[in-house]
């Protein structure tokens, strides 16, 4: 295996490695033409990028139209190592293993289970074994894991997580200790920004909310996430919807994630219905059938959204709102209502849609962190 992997990339490295995974196939000459480097330079890092298999040979370019030898063109290595990605839920842990460029190996996901802070360093122990087992031969290895946390992280340390224990666990240690990969953890929302623009659009400025039992939202302007002093920036289900409305466990009265939230809807509308459980499959069944009510509840709730929707809008003005919701996928239509419920001129020029991630939009926001820190590349796309 080759033994540069944990070392920092140097500037010109990154730069050139960036131009050549932007553009897919280039020539050497079109590199330095890009970055700007002399063409000397470019030929020596060139080289170390093929030494160490990030890049490789793939064709006999035409000729460039001043003439001269025909160039051979150089594409990114996708399969030249491999990283690993953690959701945490405080009832679940999903497992992925991909190779570098978010193509995914091996899924494993254990449901309806209690994750403390006793049990978690052994469930994923467990689980980063197997990938060690069955990971296919590339170049590098696993070069890195991210874990996405269902709570407040600020400079690799869990602050906050309100539905588990794990801001009291020494797991991240405990994981450091055993593997020589580098570990990372992140807000599971701001990860799932990060999923949606490395590997689904070309935007630099997009919001992505999600929306659970909680609502957050994760914020990328000009390629960088948003995490501001505390780590709390996004944090729009507690953004005051009704002052003096319903009490909040953070503390205030009548936050955005008190209403609008799918728990919310849910639970109003077995209500409702007299039924014990809802959840979007449920609901959906009865929009199929036109049920008034029905009807009724995602109405509302895509008005109450788009107020959080609007406010985010007018702060951070994205190019693009992707909806992470579990309803929101299973009833593509409530996009539209959202986008129906933004009146101001201001919200006219955004994109608002669903995740193209499905429900693993998170876990590719961790794939992502791995990558950027292993190529030292900040505004990494992997489209
Ligand atoms: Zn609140």
């Amino acid at each position: 295996m080759i033994s540069t992997k944990y070392t920092i990339r140097e500037h010109n490295e990154a730069n050139i490695l960036n131009t050549i995974i932007r553009k897919k196939e280039i020539s050497r000459a079109e590199v330095a033409q890009q970055t700007g480097l002399n063409k000397a330079s470019v030929s020596a890092i060139t080289k170390k990028l093929l030494d160490d298999q990030l890049i490789f040979e793939t064709r006999v370019g035409d000729a460039s139209n001043v003439g001269g030898r025909k160039p051979i063109m150089l594409t990114f290595n996708r399969k030249s190592s491999l990283v690993i990605a953690f959701d945490l839920g405080y009832n679940y842990i999903e497992g992925m293993l991909a190779f570098i460029d978010g193509t995914v190996v091996d899924t494993i996901s254990k449901r309806r289970i209690t994750v403390t802070a006793a049990t978690i360093f052994n469930e994923m122990k467990q689980i980063i074994d197997h990938f060690i087992e069955i990971q296919p031969p590339t170049p590098h290895g696993i070069v890195g894991l991210t874990a996405a946390i269902h709570g407040l992280v600020k400079q690799e340390k869990i602050i906050f997580t309100p539905y588990y224990d794990l801001d009291q666990s020494t797991f991240i240690e405990e994981l450091q200790k055993n593997y020589d990969f580098p570990i990372f953890i992140q807000n599971e929302a701001n990860l799932a920004a990060l999923g949606e623009y490395t590997f689904t659009s070309q935007y630099q400025n997009l919001v992505s909310i999600s929306v659970h039992s909680g609502i957050g939202a994760g914020i990328v302007t000009s390629g960088k996430l948003q995490q501001g002093k505390h780590g709390q920036a996004g944090e729009i289900g507690h953004s005051i919807l009704y002052p003096n409305g319903r009490e909040c466990p953070c503390g205030n009265h009548g936050c955005l994630e008190q209403y609008a939230s799918n728990k919310v809807t849910y639970d109003q509308f077995g209500k409702l219905k007299n039924l014990d459980y809802v959840n979007s499959e449920i609901l959906l069944r009865y929009v199929e059938k036109q049920d008034t009510e029905a009807l009724a509840a995602i109405q509302q709730n895509a008005a109450l959204l788009s107020v959080g929707i609007n406010n985010i809008i007018m702060m951070y003005d994205p190019e693009i709102v992707v909806i992470n919701s579990s309803l929101y996928r299973r009833i593509p239509q409530m996009v539209n209502l959202v986008t129906e419920e933004l009146k101001s001129r201001f919200s006219e020029s955004v994109i608002i849609r669903n995740t193209l991630l499905e429900d693993k939009a998170t876990l590719y926001g961790a794939f992502a962190v791995s990558a950027q820190n292993f190529l030292n590349i900040q505004k990494l796309k992997l489209i």
